[in-house]
Formats: structure tokens, sequence, C-alpha cells
């Protein structure tokens, strides 16, 4: 396999550097209230070069706290719009590894929470930018379904050849395939085939002009480089977003910024030359075990080997010690055997330790194929799986089904299965994720109305949403304004000046 160990972009952008930033009076900016640390909305009322402040005048006419440091100032589109070529390149590099092919790394150390860079995508593939095609498609799969399931990674792999130009199409091709040489499959014949015949109005000659092997290639590049599209059913391809590989502990996280632009977040501190990851799955698979998440990822043909992957001993996946029934004992990675009870000190027998992982892979089924909607069977089997499991990934999606079929009627019921759910994510991944933010969000509310004279714990609850929120997609989004709102209003009261502030910075 011969890949180029970097490529070069087709549109050399010409865009200010952004080397020390110069502020002026009139400027409008984000900058931080030291009143609660938040960012806001303001005008530069003045520039003190000497001790690098500036005065500003707050949009909500508060007036204290007006005087802030340069590096507490920041352009409101520095973290949603797209930075330049030449800035990402600054912050990160991409560098050939000998076991997952070329990486990402960083340039520079990173805060939690910090934006490492903002970038635009090199194509975002919807149904309205060829309609027709997009037609065209879904009668195709209509009538003989796609192996893929879906119209979507040939649509964008057409659209690409119809819209872009020879280097960006260069740039798609470049991205990582697991075999290059993959020769047209049914499916992409068949396309091909039917657009030949006829063209519903398509651009005939960029499609006449492409041969199955391309067709082939690009399709394939969509498919295991592409993300979906956050409102509609499409595909959004990003260049150097692209090669970031997968963790099941990813330094990274991301949100949307303006016009489909991607914010990638450092999740933890990072040092000058660490690596930059996402997590190819969604947050709850996170929470599964390392068997659930390793199938999963064969979705992009590769073995993780994540430092999550290779624990010897999967503490996603407890057992009660049948000895004792105090301990909780975890398999090996071997699946062979069980860690000692730290309790009794004991170590089930082969033929138990058959009958468990039996058990357990029937629960696994269980759960996998459990209506949501018929509470009363979701009890009756996370009470039987109670007697054998703790700290297992299947209580976890049972807790969840259950706080979502309790919070509305049964709050009492449903605050246990939020805190279980919270117990078990600091456990078995003790990170901030958009679900542990959210439980903790959720878990607040329903404290508000079940126990408002427990203030300490509500503001507890909020506190913590909000500081993950604002590492998973910074102060300023609208996500994050949601529990510093709640957390305002049960610290003072019900209605401040500091709620309308908060909603200002987070829109
Ligand atoms: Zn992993
Ligand atoms: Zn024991």
């Amino acid at each position: 396999m011969t890949r180029q160990c970097d490529q070069t972009d087709s549109k050399e952008e010409v865009e200010a550097d952004d080397g020390e930033q110069k502020w002026k009076v009139g400027d409008r900016v984000y900058a931080l209230w030291a009143g609660n640390s938040c960012y806001y909305v303001c005008t530069i009322a003045e520039v003190r070069e000497k001790d690098r402040k500036v005065v500003v005048t707050w949009d909500d006419a508060d007036t204290s706290h007006r005087t802030v440091s340069f590096d507490q100032v920041m352009r409101p589109s520095d973290e949603t719009t797209a930075w330049s070529k030449s800035r990402i390149e600054r912050r990160a590099t991409v560098r050939q590894t000998e076991q997952k092919g070329r990486c990402l790394f960083t340039n520079e150390a990173c805060e939690p929470g910090q934006v490492v860079f903002v970038e635009r995508p090199l194509l975002v593939a919807l149904p309205a930018v060829a309609p027709k095609l997009w037609e065209c498609l879904q009668k195709l799969h209509g009538a003989q379904p796609l192996n893929l399931g879906t119209v979507t990674f040939h649509f964008a792999a057409l659209v690409s050849v119809l819209t872009l130009d020879a280097a960006d199409i260069g740039v798609i091709r470049d991205k990582y395939v697991p075999d290059p040489d993959e020769e047209p499959n049914e499916d992409v014949t068949r396309i091909l085939q039917a657009l030949q015949d006829a063209p519903c109005e398509l651009a005939k000659e960029q499609i006449s002009k492409l041969d199955g092997k391309s067709f082939q290639r690009l399709v394939s590049a969509w498919r295991y480089n592409s993300f979906g599209h956050h409102k509609e059913d499409g595909l959004v391809l990003y260049n150097r977003i692209s090669m970031c590989a997968h963790s099941c502990d990813p330094t990274c996280c991301w949100s949307y910024g303006d016009e489909d632009a991607f914010v990638l977040r450092s999740r933890m501190a990072l040092d000058k030359g660490d690596e930059l990851t996402i997590s190819y799955l969604q947050d709850e698979d996170l929470l599964k075990s390392t068997a659930v998440r390793q199938q999963k990822l064969q979705n992009w043909k590769f073995t993780c080997m994540c430092p999550r992957c290779s624990l010897k001993v999967d503490v996603g996946r407890g057992v009660r010690c049948q000895r004792c029934r105090v301990g909780i004992l975890y398999p090996q990675a071997t699946n062979a055997s069980f860690e000692l009870c730290r309790v009794c000190g004991s170590c089930p027998p082969s033929e138990d330790v058959a009958m468990l992982l039996h058990m357990e892979e029937e629960y696994v089924q269980r759960v996998d194929t459990l209506d949501k909607k018929d509470l009363e069977d979701v009890q009756q089997v996370y009470q039987a799986a109670l007697d054998i499991f703790e700290n297992h990934w299947i209580l976890y999606v049972m807790d969840t089904i259950l706080w979502e079929g309790h919070r509305q009627k049964n709050v009492m019921d449903a605050m246990e299965h939020q805190r279980r759910r919270i117990d078990f994510h600091q456990h078995y991944y003790f990170r901030p994720t958009f679900i542990l933010a959210w439980c903790h969000e959720e878990l607040g509310d329903c404290m508000m109305v079940q126990f408002p004279a427990r203030k300490w714990h509500i503001v507890q609850e909020f506190q913590r949403a909000y500081q993950m929120l604002a590492v998973l997609c910074g102060s300023t989004h609208q996500y994050t304004a949601s529990p510093y709102n709640k957390l305002w209003q049960v610290s003072n009261g019900t209605s401040n000046s500091a709620a309308t502030n908060g909603t200002t910075a987070g829109g």
C-alpha cells in the first residue's frame, strides 16, 4: 500500500495570520467576566497595550469586572468559524506511524476544552446538491437494495466527481481505504451502468468518464472517512480530521461550528506531540465492553489497540462473587478465567466460569432485543440480572431504558437509575462525555422538583454538567449555557440579569 505522507490541498487560502491578536476599540468580542469565569458578548472600549488589558462594555450593561486581560478575550468566530489551512497546519501535523498508518499529532500543549482547530468541510454531500441524482439512486436502491444499506456513500462519491476539481478529488482518493486496489463491486457496476444508460440530466460527461475502479475507490473513501451530517440524510468529509485515528479513550472531542465546520477540542490536557484521536463510536458505545467495541469497529476494518482495549481485565463486565456475594469478579481479556475475588479471595472453578460466560452471552442478547416500551419486562430482566451482575454494561443499558421510562411519572425510581448510570460511567470510563454531562444536568432537574431544599446537591449536579460541557463544546455553546443558567437560578433566586446574559453567550 503506498500512501503519501502528506497531501497538498488544492486551494491555498490567503488569510490573515493568527499571530498575536490585535484588539482595537469597537471590536465585538467575547470576554471573560470574572464574576463567574464565563465568556460574554461585549464591545472593546479601551485597549491598554502596556499591561496587555482591555476595558470592555458588557452587552447587558453590567458594570463590574470590565477590565480583562488580552488572553481572556476572543473573537466570537474563533471557536466556530473554520481556520485557514496554514493555521491548522501550525497546530497539527500528520505523521506516518508504524502500526496505524497516517495519524494526527498536536504541535502545541492543550488545556482540556481548548480548541485544537476548526476545519471546513471538503464537501457536504446532501440530497439538495444533486436532487435528480439522489432520486435516481433511491430508485435503484428501491428496486434492489444496495449492500451498504443506503445510497449516501455512492451519492457522495458521484457528487465529488460532479462538483470538485481534480485536485480535490485527488485529496479524497488519497484517504484511507482498506484495499486501494479494490475491484468495482456489483453495486458500483450496476449504478454506473444505470447512469450511463439513462443519465437523468446528469452531467453525462463526468459520469461517462468515470471508470468502475475509480468510482469504487471514491465510494470506499467516503465510507471509511466521512461523518453523517448532523441534520440531514447526507455525508460530510473533512481533510485533516479524516487523519484522526480512533481511540476508545479519545484525546479529543468535537462539535459543529458554522457551516458544518468541525470544531476539534482536547478532551484532556495534552502535551506537545501527543496524538489527536477521536471516537468513531458513539458515546454510549464507549460504555460497552471491549468485545462489543471491537466488533463495532469492524465496520472500519481495524482492530483497536487503544489503552482501554489493551487492558488485561474488562471492568465493564463485572459479576457478583458466587461464594461471598459481596465481591465483584471481572473477566480476563482472554475470557478463560476471572480475577480473584477481592473479598473472599476465591476464584470460580472452570465449570462455573463457563456457566457465567454463557449466561452473560444470553443476557447480552436478551438486552439487545428488549422492547423499551414494555417497562415491566425490562424491570424483570433487570431484577434477574442484578442477581448475577454488578458494574456490567448491560445493567447500564437497562438503567438508561428505565430512567427514560420512569422520568415522567415515577421520578424517584428514575433518579435512582440515573444515579446508577453516573456510577457506571465513572467506574468504566471517567472522562467528560455528553452522556455524563447530561446525566448530571437531568439529575439536577429532578432534584429541583423533588428536593428543592437540597440546594448544595442541586448546585453540584449543575456545576458538573456545566464544567463537562465547557470542555466538550466550549463555554459559549448553547448546551453549556443551559446548566449554567440553572446554576445561576438556584444560587440567586429565579430572575436576574445573568440568566439573560448566559442566553446571549450561548447563542
Ligand atoms: Zn479501543
Ligand atoms: Zn467472593
